[in-house]
């Protein structure tokens, strides 16, 4: 091929690409980092590669890594936050020092965004700010002292003060996700009610619930559970805090991740967890009512834009 036809064949390429943001050719990549390390029944490793993919391939972000030194060493992790726009929490492991927990509050109070993925609502219940950060949690010893249990009924918040413990599932399953806030710019556009692919449903949840919108809930044994919501923290930054994406404790095992539905609001939350609005574009492979859709390379397919 002569250089004047390459530079047609190019052209002709860019034409027919349509970047997954509008705006995503001109601007900086979203800077995240993915706080992980420890996680006693997740394969956490699979999950963050996977999570890496996703991000990356949708050519808005780039991705590093902060993990911690896994079940001993607590005391010397250190984890550097400076520069990043978001922090993704993935983790599983023992409750951050003091200087740590100084540190991760500080980058959301100054405007950070945080992402917080399924299992990460469970460790740290001793730490009351991360509660406040993240809204809701389960496990971990936490009972009514934390707050209320929150769901949803008729179109309504129902905040919850029996005295119990926090966090059930059970076996892994599809699931209908309905959306409660279709407005909200993570979910603008978006099928109000899709199947999602076989995760790990939490359930239970509670806590602080301070600040805290309501995005997605699924029916499970009796309630509409919340499984997607936001925190606006007073002090500044943005939370979404996203319970699917289970991932088994072998590396075969990232299938919820491949999920459509997954992948999308996990883009569409991260960056407006960043930046507090969202850029991307419907996609055309969404799920719906009846069907269910994966993209198990971690990434859109040609004609999802
Ligand atoms: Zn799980």
């Amino acid at each position: 091929m002569r250089v004047r036809d390459i530079i047609i064949a190019t052209a002709a390429a860019m034409l027919f690409c349509t970047p997954l943001s509008a705006q995503s050719a001109e601007k900086e990549p979203i800077k995240a980092v993915i706080v992980a390390g420890a996680d006693g029944s997740h394969y956490w490793q699979g999950a963050c590669d996977v999570m890496k993919q996703i991000l990356e391939n949708s050519g808005m972000f780039t991705v590093d890594f902060a993990f911690t030194p896994g079940w001993n060493g607590i005391e010397n992790y250190n984890p550097d936050f400076s520069g990043y726009d978001i922090i993704i929490i993935n983790y599983g492991g023992p409750t951050f020092t003091e200087p740590v927990r100084r540190k991760f509050e500080k980058f959301v109070a100054d405007g950070g965004g945080l992402v917080v993925i399924h299992s990460s609502v469970v460790p740290m219940a001793d730490w009351k700010e991360y509660n406040e950060l993240i809204g809701m949690g389960a496990w971990d010893g936490r009972d009514e002292k934390v707050g209320p249990y929150l769901y949803w009924e008729d179109g309504e918040y129902v905040y919850d003060y029996t005295p119990g413990g926090a966090g059930y599932h059970g076996l892994q399953h599809e699931v209908t996700i309905n959306h409660r806030a279709p407005e909200h710019p993570i979910l603008k556009g978006l099928n109000p009610n899709w199947r999602h692919f076989k995760d790990e449903i939490y359930t239970r949840m509670r806590g602080p619930v301070k600040n805290i919108e309501i995005l997605a809930t699924a029916y499970e044994r009796g309630r509409h559970e919340p499984l997607m919501w936001t925190v606006t923290p007073e002090s500044g930054g943005r939370v979404f805090v996203d319970l699917l994406g289970h991932c088994g404790s072998d590396p075969n095992m990232v299938y919820s991740m491949e999920c459509t539905g997954f992948q999308v609001t996990l883009l569409r939350g991260c960056e407006w967890a960043a930046t507090g609005e969202v850029t991307q574009a419907v996609p055309k492979d969404f799920p719906n009512e009846k069907h269910l859709s994966l993209r198990p390379d971690f990434k859109a397919p040609h004609h999802a834009y």
